[in-house]
């Protein structure tokens, strides 16, 4: 039985973070230039804190300033918007990610409207999805920017005239990407929960980008033989071992059927070793950016 390529993501991120590292040195002897990251966290969520260490260490290993910010979960939305204003003015400061979810009685839309649009690098701010949608320079949020990095290595620069479709319409993943496959001349179809007959719908896909957030929902019957499958889904789901699930041990699984779409598929991203391993080097490269933008360096 044909066995899809698997797209690695743990060497394309390790690629790319050696890329961005040699650039911020470039960048330091050629113009005296540190791009600098601040990252917030308000609250104690657990998954935001690994998270939220990651993009400090890695920050740091590539040469960069990094500031992390911990505030309380009490934190009320005037002092945050308050910190969120004094980085926006600190010239050290390239980039400015506030981690999500934020808890509850913060207003998110606030935050991120307050984020100055040049050091946005989450890419969520309007001004950055609007530009994006008018096929302008923009900041794009980092999960869809490391979608686009893997298709490109995978299928090469040339998207043109391929059949995509993206499951999910998120603005935080979604819809970039479908921006992105558009910009890059794919024909692009955006489904949702509201969308009829999706099997059909996947199946015209040479690009399939899962962006759902339900376990396994695309099965290897959905997908189109040789198709590149991009899974961005994180799911955290029990064992089906009894004796691990008794224990209440859990593993992560994406969203499609792995191991039947590797059967399938001409490529295809793992989970976990995929697409999750690349946000946080989009994220460096996203900074590197906006420094550059932010000093008038081309
Ligand atoms: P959202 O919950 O914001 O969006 C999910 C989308 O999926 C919605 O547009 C929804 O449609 C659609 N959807 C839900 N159920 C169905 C269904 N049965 N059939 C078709 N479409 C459906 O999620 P996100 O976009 O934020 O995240 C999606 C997944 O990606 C999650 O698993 C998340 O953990 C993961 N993720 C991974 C990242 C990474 O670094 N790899 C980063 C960000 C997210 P509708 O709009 O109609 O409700």
């Amino acid at each position: 039985m044909p066995q899809a390529q698997i797209i690695d993501g743990k060497v394309t991120a390790e690629r790319l973070r050696a890329e961005v590292a040699a650039e911020v040195a470039e960048l330091k002897a050629r113009h005296g230039l540190q791009p600098g990251l601040a990252v917030v966290l308000v609250g104690e969520d657990p998954a935001s804190q690994v998270y939220v260490r990651s993009k400090g260490e890695h920050s740091l290993a590539a040469g960069m300033h990094s500031q992390t910010h911990r505030l309380p979960a009490e934190t009320s939305q005037a002092d945050l918007l308050a910190l969120v204003r004094q980085l926006n003015a600190d010239p050290k400061i390239h980039g400015i990610l506030v981690q999500l979810p934020l808890p509850k009685g913060l207003d998110e839309k606030a935050v991120i409207e307050t984020i100055d649009p040049a050091k946005d690098v989450d890419g969520l701010h309007v001004v950055n999805a609007g530009r994006l949608a008018q096929g302008l320079p923009a900041l794009i949020p980092c999960t869809p920017l490391g979608c686009m990095i893997m298709l490109r290595q995978t299928l090469g620069d040339d998207l043109a005239g391929k059949r995509a479709v993206v499951v999910g319409r998120s603005v935080l993943v979604g819809k970039p990407v479908a921006q992105l496959l558009l910009a890059a001349d794919c024909t692009v179809t955006i489904a949702h929960s509201r969308t009829r007959d999706l099997p059909a719908v996947c199946r015209e896909a040479d690009i399939l980008v899962a962006a759902v957030g339900r376990p396994q929902m695309i099965k290897g019957d959905w997908i189109k033989p040789g198709a590149t499958v991009i899974d961005v889904g994180i799911n955290r789901v029990p064992f089906s071992d009894p004796v691990k699930a008794a224990q209440g041990k859990t593993k992560l699984v994406g969203d499609v059927a792995y191991k039947e779409a590797l059967a399938v598929a001409g490529a295809i991203t793992p989970v976990p070793g995929g697409v999750g391993l690349m946000t946080v080097a989009c994220l460096l490269q996203n900074t590197v950016t906006a420094a550059k933008r932010i000093a008038g360096i081309a």
